[in-house]
């Protein structure tokens, strides 16, 4: 789901004010790595729904 760039542009990571970056299905963030999901197309910028895929392929 794409984000506008502009709206992309003005938007960082709440967790380390970094650069986002778009991708399929999440925002993710390219100085900590926190993917931000998207839904319906609005991205969701709360940590607390951020997650760490890598953290996760342990199971
Ligand atoms: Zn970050």
């Amino acid at each position: 789901m794409p984000v506008p760039e502009d709206l992309l542009a003005i938007m960082a990571c709440p967790a380390c004010h970094g650069a986002l970056e778009d991708r399929e299905e999440a925002l993710v963030c390219t100085s900590c790595g926190l993917h931000y999901p998207v839904r319906d197309g609005i991205p969701i910028m709360l940590v607390e729904e951020a997650y760490r895929p890598e953290e996760d392929g342990g199971r």
